[in-house]
């Protein structure tokens, strides 16, 4: 059996029609960026997220970057980002000039730990990232109200988390702005890049629009240093079309995380992930000591893995001004060394999850 770690390919063909009409009708519409597309999506991703408002934009990294701008968070500043993340939390602060502070992440759950914030802010610090990883939502009212102490702003990031729902309300209801990422491998995916920006503040909402469009709410008047990082009404017309089937496939990404917890559940050296009926499983982590010899077993017998993630943000080049070292985020850095990611999409047959549990069970962890 084959089975890669990710595929579109079932998914897409159960709604092909639909998404070959969306690409009909904006052909058809001659209007490609910033049309009725774009603003429909907007307001049926507002809707899921149960906000007023809501900013498409190019993809999650900009999300993250123009959220931060638009609450004047710049150079001098500090951000408090989870030390077990996707690099884009962490260059996203960068971008704006501002130093993200790292905080170790819960180890059993592997979101941040609110209980370490209060040690991290010092009197730059702005605002504290909330990121929702592997599609379990972080303890977000916890750490809303732990910014409100501190006089904080909250940024979500809800890239792995759409339909979640985080302490009885949305994931990207809780932030002052909430930043995501519509990558196609994510639970909503564009055929493309795209991304979105949501808040329940109608000026925070109004500078996302003016930062993602040059810093011009009018045409050809730019009144502040703006980007370009628009969705485009292609991707957000593909969107809309898969948006109505994102709760079924999250309703999938459970049953096979659920069939994946009972079945490896007395794997000896095996750490699951914690039950969550809360996640909507954007990714199945497992942990152990001898990861890279599971990561080839399974490869062996032909099923994809991946990493996520392989190098944790404090030693990545990238990040070499941060003045970080081995050693300066332990739990980070064992999360990196021992998580592996099993294949979990819609489309994923209960035969093929069958013949990847019992292809795990058979690899010797000793
Ligand atoms: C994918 C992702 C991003 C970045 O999104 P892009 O659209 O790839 O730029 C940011 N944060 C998290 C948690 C992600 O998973």
């Amino acid at each position: 059996m084959h089975i890669p770690f990710y595929s579109t390919e079932r998914q897409h063909q159960a709604i092909g029609p639909a998404l070959q009409a969306a690409m009909e009708t904006v052909l058809a519409s001659n209007r490609y960026v910033l049309g009725e597309q774009v603003a429909a999506f907007e307001a049926e991703f507002a809707a899921l997220c149960q906000t007023e408002h809501c900013v498409g934009v190019s993809n999650g990294l900009d999300a993250l970057h123009l959220a931060l701008r638009a609450l004047g968070i710049g150079s001098g500043d500090e951000v408090i980002v989870p030390a077990h993340c996707f690099i884009a939390c962490v260059l996203a602060v960068m971008h704006t000039g501002a130093k993200p502070v790292l905080v170790e992440p819960d180890p059993a759950t592997y979101n941040l730990d609110p209980s370490r914030i209060a040690a991290a802010v010092t009197t730059r610090t702005k605002a504290v990232m909330a990121v929702h990883l592997y599609g379990r939502p972080c303890p977000v009212a916890e750490i809303v109200q732990t910014a409100r102490r501190h006089n904080l702003y909250v940024i979500e990031d809800t890239a792995q988390a759409h339909g979640a729902m985080a302490d009885g309300r949305p994931s990207g209801s809780w932030g002052h702005l909430a930043a995501t990422s519509f990558y196609p491998t994510k639970n909503l995916g564009a055929l493309g890049d795209g991304g979105a920006v949501t808040t329940n503040d109608a000026e925070l909402a109004r500078r996302m629009r003016v930062l993602r469009n040059y810093g011009s709410a009018e045409k050809y008047h730019c009144e502040t240093p703006g980007f370009n990082a628009r969705l485009d009404e292609l991707q957000a017309a593909l969107l809309r079309a898969k948006l109505p089937h994102l709760a079924d496939w999250n309703r999938q990404r459970r049953q096979l995380a659920a069939f994946y917890l009972s079945t490896l559940a007395n794997v000896p050296d095996l750490t699951l992930p914690p039950e969550s009926p809360d996640s909507v499983w954007h990714l199945f982590v497992v942990r152990t000591a001898r990861r890279d010899g599971l990561q080839k077993h399974l490869q062996q017998h032909g099923i994809g893995t991946l990493i996520h993630y392989p190098v944790p943000p404090h030693l990545q080049a990238a990040c070499a001004s941060l003045g970080h070292r081995p050693g300066d985020f332990p739990i980070a850095e064992k999360i990196a060394e021992t998580c592996l990611s099993l294949p979990l999409y819609p489309g994923l047959t209960a035969e093929e999850a069958n013949y990847i549990a019992d292809t795990v069970r058979q690899f010797n962890f000793e």
